[in-house]
């Protein structure tokens, strides 16, 4: 299954890369400050066999 994820800082446009497991929780969230311009984005995954949806959203 694939683990790493790429996707655009909600705030800046860049382009980042994360890794989640589904080991951890079919149902994860966790807020991570953007490496570029620092702002709180929320990543909220959920993986359903082959069906795996990211969502990344400002946590502020
Ligand atoms: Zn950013």
């Amino acid at each position: 299954m694939e683990t790493d994820f790429s996707v655009q800082c909600p705030y800046c446009g860049e382009q980042i890369w994360m890794e989640f497991y589904p080991e951890d929780g079919q149902d994860q969230e966790m807020v991570v400050d953007c490496e570029v311009c620092c702002n709180p984005i929320l990543y909220s995954i959920s993986f359903r066999g082959d069906n795996t949806r990211l969502r990344v959203e400002r946590a502020q």
